[in-house]
């Protein structure tokens, strides 16, 4: 119902596809994505085989002038598929969706510097991938040995350089701070080392240690892991560096060149956030193909089923392999678009929400305004009559503040156990 009323829209919503790849060389002990650890391509040929199958029937839902503005190869590793299996697999979406071709769209791919040739770059950007993203996490071998993801800088730096003299319009990399045995004068060396690389975007992520929710993260020796000080002591750092260097804070552990879109769409207000992360589109339908994806056609989230097996059974009996789903109700959109506004635009301006959806903001959240007293206590917010903006320091805070509006995590019985709000 939800897909048929989307592609009723007078002007046609735009399409982000995300796809799936679980499949992985080895494993990396902080990790909590859904993926298989195997050396064996073959053990991909079938989870392909089942993919074109649900791209068949998910893209015969939706109307042919719905472009796909943005497309992302998530995993697992994408690049465990070799050239033709990629090729295919572009062509099979392709075949099912109407891919955009001017300069303007997203095509972004997750790559693993540790077993990508560089120069496969030229047959992903024939492909029409135009944005990269990579793991590095930490270049000191100590910590690289700790969570068992050795990766050299020498081929990380190469694939960084290849992009560049291809132009691709944006590299990204990633890294995480609170890894066993990180110290702060290991992780600048990892700074100063990504900093002259001078990527795009950086995504520098805190570890959060959830060994009975990721089994992998079992295998980290806990008394390695940094004290609470020592990670706000790589927060700092990260922080430092990165201003110092020209990076503009975008939210939500995000930096961005000032002369990248996110740095300048933050600056005119037209960020937004989606489960891909921060974006300059307006909101796409999300379409999620694979292992445990997630879409969100107009009001509707549905989650793919998350182990292989369940999902590729659900494909063989010839149903959408869907595991759960939620309409979301008007409570939940107001609340969606608050924490949207925290996100992306630094505050909230009550007056927005109370002609939207008939409320009375102060009535309608009653508790929720009394504990932002406690955040301006902390200097996180500025708060007015009208609304609040929040402070410099609050920015590094933007996820705590936005969970004071997340009714579903207030409600959960183990708050402690989530790591992030989106
Ligand atoms: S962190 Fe990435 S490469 Fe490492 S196991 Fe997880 S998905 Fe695979």
């Amino acid at each position: 119902m939800c897909v048929d009323a989307s592609n009723a829209e007078l002007i046609p919503r735009p399409l982000s596809v995300y796809v799936h790849l679980p499949f992985c060389h080895s494993l990396c002990y902080y990790c909590g994505c859904t993926k298989k650890i195997t050396r064996h391509p073959e053990h991909g040929v079938r989870y392909l085989d089942q993919l074109y199958r649900e791209i068949e029937m998910q893209g015969a839902l939706f109307d042919r002038d719905r472009a796909v503005e943005q497309l992302h190869f998530g995993g697992g590793t994408p690049t465990f598929f070799d050239d033709r299996q990629l090729t295919e697999l572009m062509a099979r979406l392709n075949a099912h969706f109407t891919l955009q071709t001017s300069a303007g769209r997203e095509f972004s791919i997750e790559l693993d510097p540790r077993t990508m040739d560089p120069d496969r770059l030229v047959m992903l950007q024939d492909l029409g991938f135009n944005r990269i993203s990579m793991g590095i996490q930490d270049f000191d071998p100590e910590v690289q040995q700790a969570v068992n993801r050795i990766q050299g800088q020498e081929e990380t730096l190469a694939l960084i350089d290849k992009a560049k003299e291809l132009r691709l319009d944006s590299i990204s990399v990633d890294l995480i701070y609170g890894l066993p045995l990180q110290t702060e004068a290991r992780f600048r060396r990892t700074l100063e080392t990504v900093i002259a690389a001078s990527p795009d975007r950086l995504a520098v992520y805190n570890y959060a240690h959830l060994p009975d929710m990721f089994r992998a993260q079992r295998m980290i020796n806990e008394p390695d892991i940094p004290s609470p000080e020592t990670k706000l002591q790589l927060m700092e750092l990260t922080i430092d560096m990165l201003t110092d260097a020209g990076y503009q804070y975008i939210g939500m552990d995000h930096f961005a060149r000032p002369d990248d879109e996110l740095a300048r769409a933050r600056e005119t207000g037209n960020l937004h956030r989606n489960f891909q992360g921060y974006s300059t589109h307006r909101e796409c339908d999300l379409i999620g193909l694979g292992v445990s994806s997630i879409g969100k056609i107009g009001d509707c989230f549905a989650q793919n089923l998350k182990t292989i097996p369940t999902w590729e059974a659900g494909i063989e009996a010839g149903e959408l392999p869907i595991w759960r789903g939620l309409t979301m109700s008007t409570e939940d959109r107001l609340r969606a678009g608050i924490i949207q506004s925290i996100m992306c635009q630094d505050g909230l301006r009550y007056a927005d929400f109370e002609q939207r959806f008939g409320i009375d903001f102060e009535e309608h959240f009653a508790p929720e305004v009394s504990r932002l007293a406690d955040l301006e206590q902390d200097g996180l917010i500025e708060a007015g009559e009208t609304g609040f903006t929040v402070s410099p320091r609050g920015r590094l805070l933007l996820r705590n503040i936005a969970m004071v509006f997340d009714e579903y995590l207030n409600r959960a019985a183990q708050p402690q156990r989530f790591s992030r709000v989106i």
